[in-house]
């Protein structure tokens, strides 16, 4: 899967069939649309007859009565037809919106549960395309071109009949002469399909450069990039534009060869029809409910040929959507999850724990590590860029499985417990605080949305968050922008602390942030720590002295190894890497102004 959401669209039709499995709910609204299908389908059938009525009976033979009759029944059928249409129009689109919503719900519920590894492999930019884009394509095809394409085999079927009934040799010429219309159609319907795929590509080119230059903005502008980016998306749009033209002009040929092949065939009708009805062989109105039929016949020929492209199209777009929504997680829930108790006290064991990246196997990340962390104590993990800290969170977090030993909790391997279980003991706070559009209060109960005022008070206060938050004219009802655009660093950083306090969990996770906060920021972000210090475990990845020196035992971490452990003074003695790091590190560390570990690495 990982590497198929790239390959090559298939167009079989038979790709949509687990697409239709979600219109099983829907049969009601089916049937309705179907029974709405069939009227209209009969009813327009029915107008050929109707006009050979009113031409041979009401005109020919001049009864005004029969004119007034049929055209009464005339009537009657429009207004069945337009009450037919009405409720075939409605109840298929209700289907196709319907299904399509369906979908989406169904695909975004599936991946959002799917372990982080798969992101790796696959885009999400990508996958949300395919939630939107294939989704409406589906729509479009289950909320019309199955329609138009059922309606007119229908039609097409008793249009057929209906021909052979009113003429037998004159069907035969129409039959005869479908061949010369349907070459041409296949021959350039393929041709425009074939451009219009390129057409979409090119647009969906368009539309991605556009949309990375304006996220990156500022990147443009202040590289004075605005004229490269003006020419190379003219660049796009040309294009765009050139395969269009294309397009538009095999269309364009389409069309009128086929207009010139129908008004020959109806030319040629006429002209032996003509003679028929000269030699009295068939009455006027035969002849006008055999063009009727015959148009009738060639119109849905076209438009199911015109449909049949769209219904290969949405078979690829099911078959990506079904795809994903099949894509199993690499992360399997024990049947029979292990419930820890409520008063478990959080003790964190990590047994000889091996990892490596499945898309880069032969590359250990995580070499035999083992340590453990006791309730309440806090646990600083120190080591050059690319040790394998931040593995080593995702790992306790279970975003990944190890490949040799455990992570327990509270003495039960995180494998036997539920995700949701894992993750609601241990709380997590990521090195780049990332906020949600939305108020602050949304933010902080993030995790536990029915906290409580008190539980929101209480999270802020540990974070040393609540003065800020009282400072602000609405307080929690702040509204913040996406990534929380509107705070600083140092508030954004201690919101994240907040909301991972906010469900209460037994070990806390801080990946400290690298970039430089300002003092006054990094003092409160050390209190709020020294706050937290004996109320749960804290195991952090420090880049500052000070983060250091509050732990109460240091982890040196290289290449995926634990090299060493103990307190800042002892280590400085024993091992000689921390002592290096540290000298480098340490020596000029103020807390304005401090470097990490990432600078000197490699
Ligand atoms: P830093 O302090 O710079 O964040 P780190 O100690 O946290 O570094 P990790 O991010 O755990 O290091 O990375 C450890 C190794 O795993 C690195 O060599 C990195 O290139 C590799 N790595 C990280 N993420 C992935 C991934 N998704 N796929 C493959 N390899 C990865």
């Amino acid at each position: 899967m990982d590497e198929g959401l790239n390959r090559k669209k298939s167009k079989d039709l038979s790709n949509l069939r687990p697409a239709l499995a979600f219109l099983r709910p829907y049969l009601r609204q089916v049937v309705y649309a179907s029974i709405a299908l069939v009227i209209t389908a009969a009813v327009t059938l029915s107008i050929g007859q109707g006009m050979r009525l009113v031409i041979d009976q009401g005109l020919n033979e001049g009864s005004s009565e029969v004119l007034v009759q049929t055209l009464g029944l005339f009537a009657a059928l429009m207004i069945l037809l337009t009450f037919g249409t009405f409720m075939r129009f409605y109840f298929v689109s209700w289907v196709g919106e319907r299904v399509s919503a369906d979908i989406r719900l169904a695909v975004f519920s599936h991946i959002i549960r799917l372990h982080p590894g798969f992101f790796d492999a696959n885009q999400p930019t990508e996958i949300q395309s395919r939630i939107t884009t294939d989704t409406t394509v589906l729509q479009t095809v289950i909320g019309s071109s199955v329609s138009i394409a059922l309606r007119n085999a229908l039609m097409f079927l008793g249009g057929l009949v209906l021909l052979f009934i009113t003429n037998a040799k004159l069907s035969l010429i129409v039959i005869a002469s479908v061949p010369f219309v349907v070459a041409p159609v296949v021959l350039f319907g393929r041709r425009v399909r074939r451009l219009s795929r390129s057409s979409q590509d090119s647009l969906a080119e368009v539309g991605s450069y556009a949309g990375e230059s304006l996220r990156h903005i500022k990147v443009v502008q202040s590289f004075n990039h605005e004229p490269l980016d003006e020419r190379a998306f003219g660049h796009r749009v040309e294009n765009a534009f050139s395969v269009a033209v294309r397009r538009v002009r095999q269309r364009a040929i389409l069309i009128a060869l086929v207009m010139l092949l129908v008004l020959v065939a109806i030319a040629t009708m006429l002209w032996v029809g003509g003679q028929d009805v000269l030699t009295g062989n068939i009455s006027q109105g035969e002849l006008a409910a055999f063009i009727f039929y015959a148009f009738i016949v060639a119109g849905s020929v076209g438009a199911i040929s015109e449909v049949y492209s769209d219904l290969q199209r949405a078979a690829g777009a099911a078959e990506r959507l079904m795809e994903l929504l099949q894509s199993p997680s690499a992360l399997s829930e024990p049947d029979q999850p292990v419930q820890l108790p409520d008063d478990a006290p959080g003790r964190l064991i990590v047994n000889d724990l091996s990892f490596a990246y499945p898309s880069r196997v032969s590359a250990a990340v995580l070499k035999g590590v083992s340590f453990q962390v006791l309730p309440g104590e806090m646990v600083a993990l120190v080591g050059p860029s690319g040790a394998g800290k931040s593995t080593l969170f995702d790992l306790l977090l279970r975003f990944y499985d190890p490949l040799g030993g455990a992570v327990l909790l509270d003495g039960v391997d995180i494998r036997a417990l539920s995700l949701a279980e894992t993750r609601r003991r241990v709380g997590y706070v990521p090195q780049e605080a990332v906020l949600f559009a939305g108020t602050l209060r949304q933010n902080l109960n993030y995790g536990y949305p029915q906290a409580s005022e008190e539980d929101l008070a209480d999270a802020l206060q540990l974070a040393h968050a609540d003065e800020f938050v009282n400072l602000l004219p609405d307080g929690l009802e702040t509204l913040v922008g996406e990534g929380g655009s509107g705070l600083s660093g140092g508030q954004k950083q201690r919101l994240a602390i907040a909301r991972a306090l906010v469900p209460r969990p037994q070990i806390l996770l801080l990946d400290e942030a690298t970039s430089a906060l300002d003092a006054e920021s990094e003092e409160r972000i050390r209190n709020s720590i020294e706050t937290l210090k004996g109320r749960c475990s804290i195991l952090v990845i420090a880049h500052r002295l000070s983060t250091v020196r509050q732990a109460d035992r240091i982890l040196v971490l290289e290449n995926g190894a634990l090299i060493a452990s103990g307190d800042h003074n002892s280590l400085l003695g024993s091992s000689e890497l921390y002592a290096r790091f540290a000298r480098i590190q340490f020596a000029s560390d103020t807390p304005s102004n401090s470097p990490n570990w990432r600078s000197t690495a490699g």
